[in-house]
């Protein structure tokens, strides 16, 4: 056997494998080597991932007249005029006048050039009124706003309509470009397109032009479950954004309708999307929501949900305007939805979509560059296949190394058994190491850190990851004494069982049911044609060739990792700004960093111990570590907070608020700021601003139902959001709150009583209901939703009603009848919270003083709020 005699040492000492030690057989380059390979890929991310990331098409302009295209020119002339509306609040004139004879405007101007003698057009305003349970509390909304148009071909008859929606609304406290007006451009000029194109489609389509969505998507609602087209419309589009000025991604699609993905992959322009991101989206790790659950839930259709997210910082902030958004950005949205839309609106599934529900797909592009799906169990059946051929051809290189060293195969077994032992060492420190960094910096209150500098990343978790990652193989490596195995071969075992190690990782995940493990699977399967060729070629054999072939492999895996994990650090950090103080946010990012190293250096990190002085490489590791680590600790680097670009949210509402006890007296009259901070570190970067005086609201929580504050964000109440009280001179809220007690009467069967009220307040009104169930009340009937009367938020949470209005102010008249065993309802029976918003006054000295001595200071919440607290 040729191959034998070449390994064998030579008695001179000087074949390809003469020293077995292990301590002499690198490849023949300097010390820096090592080095030198790590910043080679860590470069490559940059050259090749990040361009490929950022990558815009060019916006085509109005003059160059392409017939049936998306002209981004002119969707961002749309945008911007939206845009200067301003801040466009459900029930504010801006929303309700402005915005919606904006978008009537141009919707009538495409009508005028509707090719009339092959397309219909209908326009409907609805006004609508309902109500629904969203996470703890009922929403119930009055005359909230959709401007709606169909557009029909005349040649067809399809009772199938495919629904397309966006919302115009915005938050009080943005203008709200990127969420959402960017993608209601989108669709006007999309509508534009397929009025005046002569491109026939088979189904009508239905632009919903939603007019209330922050609120609690109460739009999407009122138009899925009232509107006379909803019956008809038998899938959805839905446009929403977390951020702006990047790429649409689809991060949900179905549910259960694979074919929407094939949809996807044979329109989109500029494809981007993961599986990972709709599993992550729908285990309720990102907080946010939009209609397309909705849709979804009371509409029972199958749709795709696409949204813009990167530059999450000025999402729902003053700085989310149009001039930071790329014309290019909305030049790839637009292509990529209008060619959605058209192949949807062609698609024969429309016609009885039941009959394609038929589980779950997989989908991912590769670096925005293609478009991959496969279903659920193709994907399952590719997981244990992939996992299973590696591990036979494993078998078999373990076999071919004991023939060709003349070592019992039991030998190299046990070789290959005590690495698998060193990889997962080398897993668990890689993941511990940045998880024990973001633990420790938080614990001295330097949470946070790379909020402003994302490359600090690099230092902070990715370099520790890597240190976990290589540090043992190369302990191991180096103290290699006379071993008969061939030392190269134990670096090919460490490859293997990394591989190994993967592979069954990946069994157990798919056999648990997630999907996202086609990412493993992507690592392991470029490993194990690496594999297969140098079985094949025999590069096993010779010194290091078959390192060229792991190497050149690794490449794809690498850049599709490295960009999928960007994906979700890029959509991360600036929610972790926002996701309140109870835990540590870096967690999350440290864990992202780690998987992403694990995964895309796994089978290169050991590859160092080639080259000479690999320790010289974990040494250089520790180095940069250690360096960043002090920059973003002790330096202005690492602060969290940058005006404008990553500016620090805090919400803030004037409150006054009246304790009214059960003889109707008032104990408690008093006005003061209610700041809720919306980060980890609080108040703390808060400079500038006296706060003397202030107190945590946590104590009134323990003392008040519902903290005794208008806290209509229930997150608030868990203190996860931290509340600070500072009293102030009284004010009075521009629209004053009154609630009346008209009867109170026991009915017949002497157990329960009924309240009558009415209520006069603002547009936006929360009523909190407490019955006091030490004396066993009960709420046994009301005016409200029976289905939330049954199924009451858990404590501390009391039932909360928050009520919208549309179009006027409120007077509410509504009914509580509340059951007690005793019959005794001469005594207090339950409390009733009312917390009454009214829209922002102007002039208001102390948010002017914020403004200019706290320049990190995004988002004012500029609520006058009165709360009212009732027993009865
Ligand atoms: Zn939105």
């Amino acid at each position: 056997m040729s191959d034998k005699d070449k390994l064998l040492p030579n008695e001179d000492g000087k074949g390809p494998l003469r020293d077995i030690s292990g301590k002499n057989n690198s490849v023949n380059a300097p010390w820096y080597f090592g080095t030198g390979f790590i910043l080679f890929w860590m470069l490559l991310f940059f050259a090749v991932v990040i361009p490929l990331f950022y990558r815009l098409p060019l916006a085509l302009i109005v003059e160059d007249g392409n017939d049936g295209e998306f002209i981004g020119e002119r969707a961002y002339n749309t945008l911007n005029n939206l845009v200067n509306i301003g801040p466009k609040v459900p029930g504010s004139n801006n929303n309700e006048v402005d915005a919606a004879l904006f978008l009537l405007n141009e919707i009538a101007d495409i009508r005028n050039n509707l090719l009339e003698e092959y397309f219909t057009l209908e326009i409907d305003v609805q006004r609508t009124s309902g109500a629904h349970i969203y996470s703890n509390l009922l929403e119930v909304y009055q005359e909230v706003q959709n401007i709606v148009v169909k557009l029909s071909s005349k040649n067809s008859t399809s009772e199938s309509y495919l629904l397309v929606n966006s919302h115009f609304d915005s938050v009080l406290t943005s203008p709200g470009a990127g969420d959402d007006g960017f993608m209601v451009a989108t669709m006007l000029e999309i509508l534009r397109v397929m009025a005046t194109t002569k491109q026939h489609f088979e189904h009508p389509v239905v632009f919903l032009f939603n007019g209330d969505e922050e609120m609690g998507m109460q739009a999407s609602h009122g138009f899925i479950t009232q509107h006379k087209w909803a019956g008809n419309c038998k899938a959805v589009v839905n446009l929403d954004a977390g951020g702006s000025g990047g790429r649409d991604i689809l991060f949900q699609t179905g549910p259960s309708h694979p074919w929407l993905a094939n949809y996807y992959k044979k329109s989109a322009k500029h494809p981007f999307a993961t599986t990972l991101a709709e599993e992550i989206f729908q285990a309720g790790l990102i907080p946010s929501d939009t209609d397309y659950r909705i849709f979804v839930q009371h509409g029972n259709i199958p749709g795709v949900d696409i949204s813009q997210f990167t530059n999450g910082f000025i999402y729902h902030t003053k700085y989310d305007r149009t001039d930071v958004i790329p014309r290019g950005s909305i030049q790839n949205t637009g292509d990529n939805v209008l060619s959605l839309v058209r192949a949807l609106a062609n698609a024969p599934e429309l016609y009885n979509v039941q009959a394609y529900e038929t589980g779950n797909s997989i989908f991912f592009d590769f670096l925005g560059l293609f478009f991959v799906n496969y279903s659920e169990e193709t994907g399952k059946n590719l997981n244990y296949s992939i996992a299973g051929v590696t591990l036979i051809l494993i078998f078999i290189s373990v076999w071919r190394m004991s023939a060709i060293s003349c070592l019992s195969c039991c030998h190299v077994v046990q070789r290959l058994i005590f690495l698998l032992i060193i990889q997962i060492i080398a897993l668990s420190l890689s993941l511990t190491l940045p998880l024990l960094v973001a633990y420790f910096f938080d614990s001295f209150g330097l949470s946070l850190t790379y909020f402003s500098s994302p490359y600090l990343l690099i230092g902070l978790y990715i370099c520790p990851s890597l240190i976990g990652l290589t540090l043992p193989i190369t302990i191991y490596y180096q103290s290699l004494q006379q071993n008969k195995l061939p030392s190269i071969y134990h670096l090919q075992l460490a490859l293997h069982s990394w591989a190994i190690l993967l592979s069954f990782l990946a069994l157990g995940i798919t056999a648990y049911g997630i999907r996202s493990v086609y990412i493993l699977t992507f690592s392991i399967v470029f490993y194990t044609i690496s594999l297969v060729i140098n079985l094949l070629t025999t590069f096993h054999d010779r010194g290091y060739s078959w390192a060229g072939s792991v190497m050149s492999f690794q490449v794809i895996p690498y850049l599709y990792i490295s960009y999928v994990i960007y994906i979700f650090i890029v959509a991360m950090t600036p929610i972790n700004g926002r996701s309140g103080s109870a835990s540590n946010p870096d967690t999350m990012i440290a864990v992202l960093a780690a998987l992403g190293t694990v995964l895309s250096f796994g089978f290169l990190a050991p590859l160092i111990n080639m080259f000479r002085r690999p320790s010289f490489v974990v040494l250089t590791l520790v180095l940069v570590s250690g360096i960043t680590m002090y920059l973003a600790s002790s330096t202005q680097i690492g602060f969290p907070y940058r005006p404008k670009t990553n500016s620090e949210r805090v919400m803030y509402q004037h409150v006054r608020r009246i304790f009214y006890e059960y003889d109707g007296t008032i104990s408690k009259d008093e006005s003061g700021y209610l700041f809720n901070f919306q980060d980890r570190r609080e108040e703390r970067p808060f400079v500038g601003v006296n706060l003397t005086g202030s107190v945590r609201t946590r104590s009134e929580c323990e003392k008040h139902m519902m903290c005794g504050m208008p806290l209509f964000d229930e997150r608030w109440v868990h203190n996860r959001l931290e509340g600070m009280w500072l009293p102030r001179e009284t004010i009075e809220p521009p629209f004053p709150t009154k609630l009346e007690l008209l009867s109170k009467t026991v009915l017949e069967n002497k157990r329960t009583v009924r309240f009558e009220f009415r209520l006069t307040a603002p547009q936006y009104v929360s009523l909190f209901i407490e019955p006091y169930k030490d004396d066993f009340v009960t709420i046994s009937n009301w005016t409200f939703s029976q289905t939330y009367l049954k199924n009451p938020p858990a404590y501390p949470l009391s039932y909360h009603i928050y009520i919208t209005y549309g179009s006027h102010s409120p007077t509410i008249e509504f009914m509580l009848e509340l059951s007690k065993p005793n019959g005794d309802f001469k005594v207090p029976l339950f409390q009733l919270g009312v917390s009454a918003h009214s829209l922002g006054h102007k002039g208001d000295v102390i948010s002017e003083k914020f403004a200019t001595t706290f320049p990190y200071y995004a988002v004012v919440v500029h609520w006058p709020s009165e709360y009212q607290r009732h027993i009865f």
